[in-house]
């Protein structure tokens, strides 16, 4: 294969620690993109009719869809598209966050997505996210803040205090999750709304930070994403799902050779439900492609011609778990990008578009898997059925098979993310459907 995997890897595992939030991710890709030359559309302006070339286009500054123009007639054209999100579960500090407890600072938490909580504990935390102040001239903007460093901690109960815990212990998420921040002296108060004001006067010196009003705060681990195990064939990471997919698309269409119309969009809030103005429930994608097309025959006749693939990380079969799986469908680590299928339509996958997959795999010698759920088993699902049915496009669900899915450290095979990036390339290269 051509591509160096370790280089590759090294890539990916910035990314995700530039990425410690939705927004910091669509930064880290705006950076890349602007790198290559793509130019940046605004939804509040005329985009008029668009010449061939490079573009994206954000969204609440969490979602980002950016595309390339070929030459030639998109109605009859249509575009390939991958798609991915932005979001993994965490720990999102509430408005009124500040309590104090036995001299110890906490911030209240909601749990934002489907978060498996005990890997929370005892980690060194750090915070980040979108902060909203006012200036001088009581205008709001907004800027984006991370602490870097470890500054919060969810201190696990000792043994001693609970015999039973290795067999029961569940963790409620109102009682046992607020981080402690810091200690404090009698009397003595802490305004998380102040600090963050003093985090984005240190971060952004040039600007001239007022009062911050709100703000979208995370908790985030401070440990970096490496290259693990005995031989090197794992990444630890948290966000895995699905920063590695994003990751992916954007490397994908960054070395796309820009011959036939492409798309990469990567929605915000598909963790809890997508129901969003930037999630894939919302018409984000939908307005893009429309303001492409001009007018509805044009938009539907694109559509017919073009396809996405949906990327997002399948399950891995786990060796200590095994029974989880179909017997027949348990993807390995480093054995190839994994088409997911679901009978019910929890993914948007159809024979006709896991063929076009299965064929780009064998030509691009890339081994391929197969998952599908246990069948006495729920099935997840992704944003590959919603924007299937928002946007009418015939959708294609894969991804590289992951352990610890929503954990606050998850584990992939170390050659995978570049086996997907090869075929996602040629993806974006191939002819229409
Ligand atoms: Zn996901």
């Amino acid at each position: 294969m051509a591509i160096p995997t370790t280089e590759f890897n090294q890539g990916l595992c910035a990314f995700i620690d530039n990425s410690p939030t939705p927004y910091h991710a669509v930064a880290s890709m705006k950076q890349a993109l602007q790198k290559e030359g793509f130019i940046q559309l605004h939804e509040g302006e005329s985009w008029g009719q668009l010449t061939p070339g490079r573009y994206y286009v954000t969204r609440n500054d969490s979602s980002i869809v950016a595309f390339y123009l070929a030459e030639g007639d998109l109605a009859s054209q249509g575009l390939n598209m991958v798609g991915a999100h932005t979001d993994s579960p965490c720990l999102k500090v509430k408005p009124q966050p500040e309590r104090v407890q036995k001299t110890l600072l906490q911030l209240g938490v909601e749990v934002y997505g489907g978060a498996l909580l005990n890997p929370w504990f005892d980690r060194d935390l750090s915070m980040a996210g979108r902060v909203s102040y006012q200036t001088e001239s009581q205008q709001i903007k907004h800027v984006l803040v991370d602490f870097e460093q470890a500054v919060a901690v969810i201190p696990s109960l000792a043994i001693h205090l609970d015999r039973d815990v290795n067999q029961s212990r569940s963790v409620n998420p109102q009682q046992h999750l607020p981080p402690i921040l810091t200690q404090l002296d009698e009397g003595e108060t802490l305004d998380f709304r102040a600090l963050l004001e003093q985090q984005c006067r240190t971060q952004h010196p040039e600007l001239n930070i007022g009062k911050v009003l709100d703000y979208e705060i995370c908790f985030y681990d401070t440990q970096k994403a490496a290259v693990t195990g005995l031989s090197g064939d794992f990444i630890s990471a948290a966000r895995l799902d699905n920063l590695l997919s994003c990751y992916v698309g954007l490397q994908s269409l960054l070395k796309a050779d820009g011959k036939r119309s492409a798309l990469l969009v990567c929605n915000d809030h598909e963790e809890v439900g997508s129901q969003s103005s930037s999630g894939a429930q919302g018409n984000f994608l939908q307005s893009v492609l429309q303001r492409l097309s001009y007018n509805s025959e044009n938009y539907q006749r694109m559509m017919d011609h073009s396809m996405m693939i949906s990327a997002d990380n399948a399950h891995a079969v786990h060796p200590n778990y095994a029974d989880r799986h179909d017997a027949e469908h348990g993807p390995l680590l480093n054995k190839g990008p994994v088409i997911k299928t679901n009978a019910n339509q929890r993914y948007a996958t159809s024979s006709e578009t896991s063929a076009v997959f299965r064929q780009l795999c064998e030509i691009n010698d890339v081994p391929v898997q197969d998952f599908v759920v246990r069948t006495d088993m729920a099935c997840g699902s992704t944003i590959g059925p919603i924007t299937a049915s928002n946007i009418g496009v015939r959708t294609l669900d894969i991804g590289v098979p992951t352990f610890a899915m929503h954990s606050i450290r998850e584990l992939a095979g170390s050659r995978d993310a570049a086996m997907l990036h090869t075929v996602l390339t040629a993806f974006f290269n191939q002819n229409s459907h």
